[in-house]
């Protein structure tokens, strides 16, 4: 099937990670000389530094509030937030693949109690509650695997020493956030910062410094590789601690230049909010399109999930990819005839547009 020129966007790049880095990106990595140097000297140590400034800025972080980074990207947080951030026990909400894989690496930690898991069905959220004895409340702002989003705020009646812990993935840049909320927002850069994977990011509130000090220094053993402590000093000093993925770090400063010299995370937000309504309210419209995230006050302004009646997805994610629109097709754990389009910062608004009258195109051909 051939879909009109006309009405083809101008970067068929949809996936929800990794996700679209603009070409402008690309030709500019291609003209820097930094790839290739040493993670130890002053270009990279200042291209780090950079980034850290910038999350600093787009964040409006509190004095107090430190930028750390890793290498292993958000998968390897999970861990590393099991070994160093969760003394005793834990609490996650588990709405989606992402939220319930962190769970799972804290149920199968032996030096941990037992987490408490509360989940709901996919497609919503359920809230954290308020536990004697849970030192850490982790949940996922964005759940990529379903286009739920979730509020980030302390939880009402929890223990004073206890930590919130969130999984800003897919959100961070494109989602706005109180940090004063979170001790900890952790995120990878290839979602929505259109960077490419291989890095996590940590926000970390004085509280959660004081943490992991505490329990890098309780005699805990900690793989060397996952020791946030380590970060923290790597990360004070502009450096990681073993080599990052360059390129990555090029991509995510890039993006928030380009970001800053927008005007912000409110821009960037607006501009996510722009394109998802757009497929939200074609769906809505649509005879065939149901936006699978029924509350408005949780879908995603980044991940936006729709539900197909009356044709295959999987026809429909077929026939585009044929003609370069790629990356739409639900998330397989869901199992579900539903599309996943993700509308991060990078994408067009009109791209989105074009997006939507390429998918009826493409239905009433299949029809
Ligand atoms: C993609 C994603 C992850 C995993 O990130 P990796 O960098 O691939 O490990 C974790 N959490 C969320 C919410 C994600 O979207």
């Amino acid at each position: 099937m051939q879909i009109p020129k006309k009405l083809l966007p101008s970067d068929g790049r949809f996936g929800s990670g990794p996700s679209k880095v603009p070409h402008e990106a690309m030709e500019a990595l291609a003209s820097s000389s930094v790839i290739g140097t040493s993670h130890r000297q002053e270009p990279v140590r200042a291209l780090v530094g950079s980034v850290r400034e910038q999350l600093r800025a787009l964040f409006s972080l509190p004095d107090d509030y430190e930028v750390v980074l890793g290498v292993g990207g958000s998968t390897a947080f999970f861990d590393a937030a099991t070994f160093g951030l969760v003394r005793e026990r834990s609490q996650h909400l588990a709405f989606g693949e992402f939220g319930a894989k962190f769970a799972k690496a804290t149920s199968r930690a032996p030096f941990l109690g037992e987490p408490t898991v509360l989940s709901s069905e996919p497609g919503t959220h359920p809230d954290a509650q308020a536990e004697s004895g849970i030192d850490v409340y982790a949940w996922t702002h964005n759940e990529t695997s379903t286009g739920v989003t979730a509020p980030v705020r302390r939880v009402e009646g929890a223990d004073a020493d206890s930590l919130v812990v969130i999984d800003g993935t897919s959100a961070a840049g494109g989602i706005p956030v109180d940090i004063t909320q979170s001790d900890v927002y952790f995120f990878a850069p290839q979602k929505a910062l259109a960077s490419d994977a291989g890095l996590w990011f940590a926000i970390m509130s004085p509280a959660a410094l004081a943490r992991v000090e505490e329990i890098a220094t309780s005699g805990r053993w900690i793989p060397a590789f996952l020791d946030l402590a380590a970060a923290v000093e790597s990360s004070r000093k502009d450096q990681t601690y073993n080599t990052p993925p360059l390129a990555s770090l090029f991509w995510t400063d890039h993006q928030l230049r380009w970001i800053h010299d927008n005007g912000g995370l409110p821009w960037s937000v607006s501009r996510c909010e722009d394109s998802s309504s757009r497929l939200y309210g074609w769906a809505e419209q649509s005879s065939y399109a149901t936006p699978f995230v029924a509350d408005p006050g949780k879908q995603s302004p980044t991940v936006v999930t729709i539900d197909l009646a009356g044709v295959e997805a999987s026809a429909v994610s077929a026939a585009l990819r044929d003609n370069g629109i790629v990356d739409v097709d639900g998330y397989r754990g869901l199992g579900r005839n539903q599309l996943r389009i993700a509308t991060f910062p990078a994408i067009e608004p009109d791209d989105v547009s074009a997006l939507a009258r390429c998918l009826d195109y493409v239905v009433e051909q299949l029809g």
